[in-house]
């Protein structure tokens, strides 16, 4: 459906009259690429996956520079869980990811008992730590997805909430649009690709469309 796209690009411009940008207060075409930006982030369709049409100013920032740039360097990604998203940015709940379960080989002993034979044919029982728990008695289960954490800091009498994914912190409205990026085009997750050496920036794919999102220092 091409008019979604349409609404994601219109998702991302900033929606706020800046006298000195007004070039931003829309999409813009180049080389058959839509862009749509504010502060912190960047989307771009290509032309042939939307319905309205629209123009090209000069002015307009080199999003596609700063895209490229990014998707040079040496990256790595992790994923997220639309449904944890979901869960931090409305703040129903805090997802804990990680959670200890009693281990079922040693019954939540941390010991087991184990047969030895001898050369002389005799059986020894020997005790010792489970090898499935390591004698901790139980066992900790660890999700594939990253764990998202609404947070806060708070700086003199300003508190500043960000989602915080796995160390990288997002303002949490960039993480809303990022959100109904993956949830209008179906994902059950979304990649984030971030880099040690940009450590601003973060991007993400859906299909043809192209996510960059900053994050923000706290
Ligand atoms: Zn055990």
């Amino acid at each position: 459906m091409k008019e979604i796209n349409d609404f994601l690009l219109n998702l991302y411009t900033t929606g706020i009259k800046d006298r000195y940008r007004t070039e931003i207060m829309f999409p813009n075409l180049k080389n058959g690429i839509v862009t749509a930006l504010d502060l912190y982030s960047i989307i771009m369709i290509p032309e042939n996956e939307l319905c309205l049409k629209y123009s090209t100013n000069p002015k307009y920032p080199d999003a596609q520079r700063i895209i490229s740039e990014f998707e040079s360097k040496k990256r790595k990604s992790i994923k997220v869980k639309i449904s944890d998203l979901a869960k931090e940015i409305s703040k129903a709940r805090i997802v804990i990811d990680k959670v200890s379960i009693g281990c079922e080989e040693c019954k939540g002993s941390g010991e087991v008992t184990f047969e030895y034979e001898d050369k002389k044919g005799e059986i020894h029982d020997i005790e010792g730590d489970c090898p499935i728990c390591n004698g901790e008695g139980e066992v900790v289960l660890k999700s594939n997805f990253a764990r998202v954490k609404l947070d806060s800091k708070r700086s003199g009498r300003d508190k500043t909430y960000f989602i915080n994914i796995e160390g990288l912190n997002f303002h949490p409205f960039q993480i809303y649009k990022l959100f109904m990026v993956g949830l209008t085009k179906g994902c059950d997750f979304i990649e984030i690709f971030y880099s040690k050496e940009d450590s601003q920036r973060t991007m993400s794919y859906f299909g043809n469309i192209k996510v960059l999102t900053n994050l923000i220092n706290v």
